[in-house]
């Protein structure tokens, strides 16, 4: 089976070709290496050093293809917000470009991650797929338009396609970079650990968020490559249905906090991830704490326990 995994050299997309060729898939990555990192690169996938914003430089790469894996993407909401021109050309353009590539080589079926973004805020809880739209952020904005052309793209030239929201995801080779823009809150506080400062804690820490961890992240997007259940478009939550509040995620790690400036942000995401069980049949494995824990020893935070 080939491939294509697009942001295969980031967080998310080096997990996802990790596991296609370990199940022994001809794995083509596409990678700019804007936030990608060549140490995150399979040896055993091949590599094309190519901008998804570049239609004439990715085409050719999806002839024989029969999966797609659209992970590429400017990946947060303060940068958009910062740059939205920017932003929209790698998430929206190059999401277009994606899509019409595949569309003309005839590839079987494409996966596009969405983001939770496009929930912003709501009225009740938890969250699921028919509710309004409200994002908050070009980011938010982008990656929900990415699902309608995914839809249409569907509709309109027969591709099929399935997008996945996912909701706050960690694990290993998420940046630590504790200034870094594409950072999240448990990279953040990880790299802030392990150089001994404090925790940037945004007020008042009683916000509450869905951590999802990146190998259940995986195996949603391996059981949407191959549900027969799915291929028109479909979106469909990735989380877990649990929320722990930004003091928590504090307490987990351990150690000292600080207050920073306030955002304007959602209080709260809790998921409905019914149609997951549904139509993916797609349950999320990894519990919150051991997942932490593990974090914690890569990046050699250790408790120091008094005697
Ligand atoms: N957050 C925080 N300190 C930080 C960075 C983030 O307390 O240094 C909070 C942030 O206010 C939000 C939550 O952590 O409520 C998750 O933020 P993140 O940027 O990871 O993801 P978001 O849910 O905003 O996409």
């Amino acid at each position: 089976m080939k491939s294509i995994v697009t942001g295969g050299a980031g967080f998310i997309g080096s997990h996802m070709v990790d596991a296609l060729v370990g199940r022994g898939d001809e794995v083509h990555i596409i990678d700019n290496f804007s936030t990608g990192k060549r140490e995150y690169v399979n040896s055993g996938a091949v590599l094309h050093e190519k901008d998804i914003r570049d239609f004439d430089s990715i085409a050719p790469i999806f002839h024989g293809v029969s999966k797609v894996f659209h992970l590429a993407a400017l990946a947060r909401v303060q940068p958009s917000i910062k740059d939205p021109c920017t932003s929209h050309d790698v998430n929206s353009k190059g999401t277009t470009n994606v899509l019409v590539a595949a569309r003309d080589a005839g590839v079987g079926r494409l996966v596009y991650s969405a983001s939770s973004s496009a929930y912003g805020n709501q009225d009740t809880l938890p969250l699921h797929e028919e509710m309004e739209a409200r994002p908050m952020s070009p980011y938010a904005l982008q990656k929900y338009t990415g699902e309608l052309s995914c839809r249409l793209f569907s509709q309109i030239y027969g591709i099929e396609t399935v997008s996945l929201r996912y909701f706050n995801v960690y694990g290993p080779r998420q940046t630590t970079e504790a200034d870094g823009v594409y950072a999240t809150v448990i990279g953040i506080f990880l790299g802030q650990r392990a150089s001994g400062r404090a925790m940037t804690v945004v007020p008042d820490g009683t916000q509450s968020r869905d951590f999802t961890h990146v190998r259940d992240v995986v195996r949603a997007n391996l059981f949407a490559a191959e549900s027969p259940n799915v291929g028109k478009g479909e979106v469909i939550n990735i989380g877990t249905g649990k929320t722990y509040a930004i003091n928590e995620v504090a307490a987990v790690i351990g150690g000292p906090t600080v207050w920073v400036e306030p955002r304007l942000e959602p209080k709260r995401t809790l998921v409905d991830i019914t149609k997951a069980k549904e139509l993916l049949g797609w349950e999320p494995t990894v519990d919150f704490k051991e997942g932490i824990e593990e974090l914690k020893k890569m990046c050699g935070i250790v408790l120091v326990v008094s005697v």
